[in-house]
């Protein structure tokens, strides 16, 4: 079945907005960039991961970040990850590890023993690194083992680790009572990348130069912020799978003036459509919020599937790994070292608040419901990909908590009159169950099947509530 699946040819996703059309080629020349960088010798790269509070660093010193899962994502959605993941295997690497892992180390360990890219590389290959940056944070083992692994095949290509903690969620105890302490690890951290990446580029910081791109991403999270916003429209101007393609400039451009114009052009696009009442769907029917998990890279056309029966996503947690800095309580400082470790706090901690104030609640909890309330959803769609472990724990708990928020009991609710009625307020869940990028562990028709029995539910609960 896999197999068929990925001969047969895949029809690529359609997109809502003309700013998600763009993402290929931003994707294919970023690549392209490093290949040629490589080749021409005018940036030293670095291997890193996204989600590491260090972009501004490197492109002050003029590093060129070679983004390895970015790279697995693609290999996945071009539904070509499969032989880098057999090779993987056949090293003695297990297929349940995490497959962007996999995939980069079976990619890495060929291009080492070719000397040269391997043959069809997806868009051009995955360049050799100078150097390579892993993370120690949010319990994910790869950001730290990954690396390490690939220096089997590069042991000439040195690893800093960059361990970037942030206190955990106590629901009796003020965040704040403990940041400082966690504030100053991180800029320690910080300042020991910046010295093993000057050491390797045999580049001085320009601490004004680091200052400018630490506010331009600043600028950057709040114009997402915003943008975003605008998906609470009705009808919906952009939905999920779009926010898959513009993950790209927020999660791999960030601190680039190109990410920031993406985000205004984007901004201006989803104002047009809500001024013409476009919406993602010509009728929308349902508005789902993706509340978790990496995407199965090689199914977004599931996307069109959950549109062509009139279900829009407004909003997902997945990717949107920025919060609005002005309602963030972080100190003000001068200097953008302390600024970005702020940031990285003020971020991690963003939703505790609002969660010490409901018993029993927790932040990622208080964020779905936020977004339920904020964008008015109507059901809930998350994905359980196998071999993330990181990203995946506890959504079903996620969801179990959300359950007894949002119960399937008479409510009196506001009719259209503005006159009470009863009704009941109830938000279905549906967890599909694959991989981000292996695609043997996905059925089209499983899902589909699945996708069809959850709109019959919420079809059946818009009922009741209109009844
Ligand atoms: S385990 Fe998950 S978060 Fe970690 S590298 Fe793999 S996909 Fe990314």
């Amino acid at each position: 079945m896999a197999e068929e699946q990925q001969k047969k040819k895949h029809k690529k996703r359609r997109t809502a907005t003309k700013a998600a059309a763009s993402i290929g080629p931003m994707v294919k020349e970023f690549i392209a960039g490093t290949i040629r960088a490589r080749e021409e010798g005018t940036h030293k790269l670095a291997y890193t991961f996204i989600v590491c509070c260090h972009e501004e660093i490197l492109y002050a010193l003029d590093v060129l970040p070679v983004w390895t899962e970015n790279f697995a994502g693609v290999c996945g959605a071009k539904r070509d990850a499969e032989r880098f993941l057999q090779r993987a295997e056949s090293l003695g690497f297990s297929r349940s590890l995490c497959t962007y892992a996999l995939c980069g180390l079976g990619f890495d360990q060929w291009r080492e023993e070719l000397g040269e890219m391997p043959p069809d590389a997806p868009w051009g290959g995955q360049a050799r690194p100078d150097f390579m940056i892993s993370s120690g944070q949010i319990l994910c083992d790869p950001r730290s083992k990954w690396y390490q692994a690939a220096q089997q095949f590069m042991p000439d290509v040195p690893i800093y680790n960059i361990d970037l903690p942030y206190p955990l969620f106590d629901p009796k105890r003020d965040h704040r009572e403990v940041w400082g302490y966690y504030h100053k690890y991180i800029v320690k951290e910080l300042r020991g990348l910046i010295a093993f990446v000057e050491e390797q580029t045999g580049k001085k910081m320009d601490y004004d130069r680091l200052k400018e791109l630490v506010e331009l991403s600043d600028k950057t999270w709040n114009l997402i912020e915003e943008t975003y916003d605008l998906r609470a429209a009705v009808p919906c101007p952009m939905g999920t799978g779009d926010a898959m393609n513009t993950m790209v400039p927020l999660c791999f451009k960030m601190a680039t003036q190109e990410a920031y114009d993406f985000f205004l052009n984007l901004r201006e696009e989803l104002k047009e459509k809500i001024a013409k009442g476009e919406g993602e769907v010509p009728e929308e029917k349902y508005r789902l919020m993706w509340g978790g998990g990496l995407p199965a890279w090689y199914a977004l056309s599931d996307f069109n599937y959950f549109n062509s029966k009139g279900a829009s996503f407004p909003v997902e947690t997945t990717y949107r790994m920025v919060a609005p800095i002005h309602e963030m309580d972080i100190p003000e400082t001068d200097d953008p070292v302390e600024h970005l470790a702020w940031r990285w706090l003020g971020y991690w901690t963003f939703w505790y608040d609002k969660a010490r104030k409901r018993p029993g609640s927790e932040p990622d909890v208080e964020r779905l419901i936020e977004y339920i309330e904020r964008y008015k959803i109507d059901g809930v769609v998350m994905h359980e990909a196998f071999s993330c472990r990181t990203w995946h724990v506890g959504l079903i708990w996620q969801l179990h908590q959300l359950a007894k928020i949002y119960k399937p009991i008479p409510v009196l609710m506001l009719g259209e009159d503005g006159k009470e009625k009863p009704g009941k307020r109830e938000i279905p869940s549906l967890i599909l169950e694959s991989d981000i990028i292996d695609i043997t562990s996905y059925s089209e028709v499983d899902t589909r099947n699945k996708i069809d029995a959850f709109i019959e539910t919420l079809e059946s609960i818009k009922k009741s509530r209109i009844g």
